[in-house]
């Protein structure tokens, strides 16, 4: 497959701190999609099991069976990510990568703004609750 890049100077509207990014996958992709968020330092993920339709539901074309639920939406998972601006454009970039394959029903990534980030435990917020102890940016200062 060719190599789709992520964009050079990304101009999110509206501007923020912190963007959630929401892709929906094929479910059998997304242990390849966690693992190579891991490897970049992603700690924080959530997924959800969810069913949807998209060119893949509309279309006759390949209904392999295992994928389709009784009414005929797909089968699928949606993966959560909120991260810091600055790491938006890596965590497209892996995720593409993990989950393409070229047909109808690779998914699709919604790029969203959050206002803010609360942690439950301490109260923290913003910056300071988004981080992830030994996640990416403990990472890349550690290398600095
Ligand atoms: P604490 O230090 O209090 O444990 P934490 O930041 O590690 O705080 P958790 O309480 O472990 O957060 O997170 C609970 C759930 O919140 C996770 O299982 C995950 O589903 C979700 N989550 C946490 N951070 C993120 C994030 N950045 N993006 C998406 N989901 C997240
Ligand atoms: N921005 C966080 C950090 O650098 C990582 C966020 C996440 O893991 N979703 O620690």
């Amino acid at each position: 497959l060719p190599v789709i890049r992520a964009q050079s100077s990304p101009d999110y509207v509206p501007d923020s701190k912190f963007y959630k990014v929401e892709a929906i996958l094929r479910p059998w992709r997304v242990s390849q999609v966690s693992s190579a968020l891991l490897k970049i330092g992603i700690r924080g993920v959530t997924v959800s099991d969810v069913r949807g339709f998209g060119a893949q539901g509309g279309s006759t074309e390949r209904h392999g069976g295992s994928e389709f639920t009784e009414d005929n939406f797909v089968a699928k998972v949606k993966m959560e990510i909120v991260v810091s601006k600055d790491q938006v454009e890596a965590v497209v970039d892996k995720i593409i990568e993990a989950a393409r394959t070229g047909e109808i029903g690779d998914g699709k990534i919604f790029v969203v703004p959050v206002s803010d980030v609360i942690r439950i435990r301490t109260g923290e917020r913003g910056e300071r609750a988004e981080k992830m102890t030994g996640g990416w940016s403990d990472q890349s200062s550690a290398a600095a």
